[in-house]
């Protein structure tokens, strides 16, 4: 039997070939478009059990088998995988638009809407069938026949452009790689690196170092190299990636014009003023001006001490670095030196306290006694030996979820960190259908019989992705739509993942959760305590960083009366000028891998980030006000904000939990943007 037509339990990933793609991706979208003619053509009047159950269950069987697909794309990835995937993503993607425009299921909720049975729903059915109407209209269901096949046209294509654009970044990436081999010039980099670094070297039969533009080989050499050339090396391959300074066939110029015209087009098509308009329709921002104004307020905010670090970081690479000229690629450098110079410590020295098995018992056990539940080893087929599978219960020991941890880099595997859903918590005819999540990162694996040693930012953003995987995981909805984070604003979506961060620079946390690799002592408090008047080193200059992509991104999309010979790379030269403090080289082509707007969903929703911190930075300072391992906090964030996921707005979500409207304040205090 085809693994992907298994829906009796967890994935078969031990079963899984590529060439079960197309075969199951056959089978489901015949019998689901069987299913969608005869409910669309049901002349009874419809109702929840009769019409929208059948279709959420199919839809269900399609988006979980081609679930698996997509992630082992991402993780797996091989020439005969990746085949497969983009052959089958068009016809996915098609499938989607032929529901979002099928006439007779817009009738058909429209009479769902109308009817008497619509007011006895419940407020959840009730939000998913309003959500349902407005994503027909957004997905070209009223416009006549003649638009509506352009509108399929154009969607299909951005599909596929979105495809190409992301696998541009990954085989740049993967494409280019530098050897050293003079000693001289490998001064300063974290041993562990060049372990890493000697051992690629060797896989190719070589002596030497061998450096790539993947995160864990080009990050420490950006901070640590004393080899100013080498630095500069990196750094001009990482910021020309898929453009047009490589090789010809990976440059995303192109896919860039024609992902933005083909945007625009269907903004115009479903009668928006601009792209970005439309991608705000079902977000909590209400407009393009009032996103523009947050992150111009944030970026006047930010301004003054972004400059001030600015100044601080020139005058210690001139006096102390011998660098007169601070260019690109001495900034992470200088800016670890400065670190070191005034906080006395390094990454590296913290890295030491982070071993892979306490780090992650140390955030299971958070997760534990703030919302009383057990994490615990399970067992499910896995696609590669380096994953493991955990169960969640809770205190009367009923399954709560489950979820995959693949936390090295390789590869065959996309760069980033991510958690992607592999089922939804359901009410099913045989009871309650639990939820699976798969969490994804990128760090180092164990090098030389050592554990695997994470660097604090990496501990974050396993907590950030943890974050997602809880939203996901302790849903209490019933209906898939608003189950987890389905159903969820895209610019609060960030809100569980970056509340989860915070718990990172809490001592009663981090004491429980380090353990130094070789001495086995626990962080010491005076590392600590130079950690924390470390975290907001530099905060300025992040800040406006964000806010550059964020504004980039919002101005790109929302182009109204944008002559037509703008380019991508004007629009980033103006916001630049607007915004930032340091301005990278002319040949800096960052568009060209901004995959999160290109590739990622996030489309004129890159501010979410900033917005969705908001909220996060202010839900947590009720934690901080009742204590942050608080359970009776705890109880309330999980019944009022990721218990409910998608089955109300964002907005209420939050006032239930805090008590009143989100404020900026929390945020900047945590970024030390306010006198104390
Ligand atoms: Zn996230």
């Amino acid at each position: 039997m085809n693994p992907l037509l298994d829906f009796s339990g967890l994935p078969r990933f031990a079963d899984f070939r590529p060439d079960h793609v197309t075969p199951a991706v056959n089978e489901l979208l015949a019998v689901n478009r069987a299913l969608v003619e005869r409910l669309a053509a049901d002349a009874r009047e419809p109702d929840w059990e009769g019409f929208v159950q059948p279709l959420e269950d199919a839809n269900e069987r399609l988006y979980r088998a081609w679930g698996q697909v997509s992630h082992m794309n991402a993780v797996m990835n091989s020439p005969a995988l990746r085949e497969a995937y983009n052959g089958n993503l068009p016809r996915i993607s098609q499938y989607g638009t032929e529901l979002s425009q099928h006439e007779g299921l817009f009738r058909k909720y429209k009479a769902l809407r109308a009817s008497a049975a619509f007011a006895a729903l419940g407020a959840p059915r009730q939000r998913i069938v309003d959500n349902r109407l407005r994503d027909f209209r957004l997905g070209g269901a009223e416009l006549p026949e003649e638009r509506k096949q352009r509108f399929k046209a154009v969607s299909e294509r951005l599909a596929e452009l979105s495809s190409r654009f992301s696998d541009n970044v990954l085989d740049a990436t993967n494409a280019w790689a530098h050897m050293v081999t003079d000693g001289a010039e490998v001064a300063g980099i974290p041993a562990d690196t060049l372990d890493a670094a000697r051992e690629a070297a060797r896989t190719d039969g070589r002596e030497g170092w061998k450096f790539t533009l993947h995160m864990p080989s080009y990050l420490p050499v950006m901070q640590y190299a004393e080899h100013r050339p080498l630095r500069e090396t990196l750094y001009r391959a990482y910021v020309t990636r898929a453009s047009e300074f490589g090789d010809p066939k990976l440059d995303n110029t192109a896919v860039i014009a024609e992902i933005l015209a083909l945007r625009r087009e269907l903004a115009t098509l479903l009668g928006f003023e601009s792209y970005a308009h439309v991608s705000l329709e079902p977000k909590m921002a209400r407009s393009p001006a009032q996103v523009a104004e947050f992150l111009r307020d944030l970026a006047a905010r930010a301004r003054p001490h972004a400059l001030r670090d600015l100044e601080d970081l020139r005058a210690f690479a001139r006096d102390r670095l011998g660098l007169a000229q601070l260019e690109s690629w001495d900034i992470p450098y200088a800016s670890e030196r400065l670190r070191q110079a005034r906080y006395a410590f390094s990454e590296q020295e913290v890295k030491q306290y982070f071993p892979e098995d306490r780090v992650v018992q140390g955030m299971f056990q958070l997760v534990e006694s703030l919302y009383g539940l057990r994490i615990e080893a399970d067992t499910a087929p896995l696609w590669h030996p380096d994953v493991r599978f955990f169960r969640i219960a809770d205190a009367k020991g009923r399954l709560v979820g489950q979820f995959y941890l693949d936390l090295y880099a390789r590869p065959s595997k996309r760069g980033g960190a991510w958690m992607d859903d592999a089922m939804a918590r359901r009410r099913v005819a045989s009871g309650i259908q639990t939820p699976v999540a798969y969490l994804n990162c990128n760090f180092s694996p164990p090098v030389g019989g050592r554990p695997a040693l994470f660097t604090h930012e990496e501990v974050i953003t396993l907590f950030h992705e943890f974050g997602h995987g809880l939203h996901h995981l302790l849903t209490r909805a019933e209906d898939l739509a608003v189950s987890g984070i389905n159903g969820v604003e895209w610019d609060a979506v960030e809100l569980p993942s970056q509340f989860m961060e915070n718990f990172c620079w809490e001592w009663a946390v981090l004491a429980n959760m380090t353990r130094h690799v070789d001495s086995g002592e626990p962080l010491p408090r005076p590392l600590f305590d130079k950690m924390i008047a470390a975290k907001n080193f530099q905060s300025g200059l992040q800040m406006l960083r964000q806010v550059e992509f964020a504004l980039f991104d919002m101005l790109l999309h929302d182009n109204r009366g944008e002559p037509a010979e703008s380019t991508v790379l004007d629009v980033l030269g103006r916001v630049r000028q607007e915004v930032a403090v340091v301005v990278p080289p002319q040949w800096n082509r960052f568009p060209h891998s901004f995959s999160h707007i290109f590739a990622g969903g996030y489309a004129a929703g890159y501010y979410s980030y900033k917005w969705a911190e908001v909220l996060s930075a202010d839900a947590y300072a009720l934690f901080e006000e009742n204590g942050v391992l608080d359970a009776t906090t705890g109880e309330r964030f999980w019944r009022e904000v990721l218990a409910v996921g998608g089955s109300r707005p964002a907005l209420e979500s939050f006032k239930a939990f805090r008590g009143r409207e989100p404020s900026i304040d929390a945020l900047l205090r945590h970024n030390g943007m306010v006198a104390a």
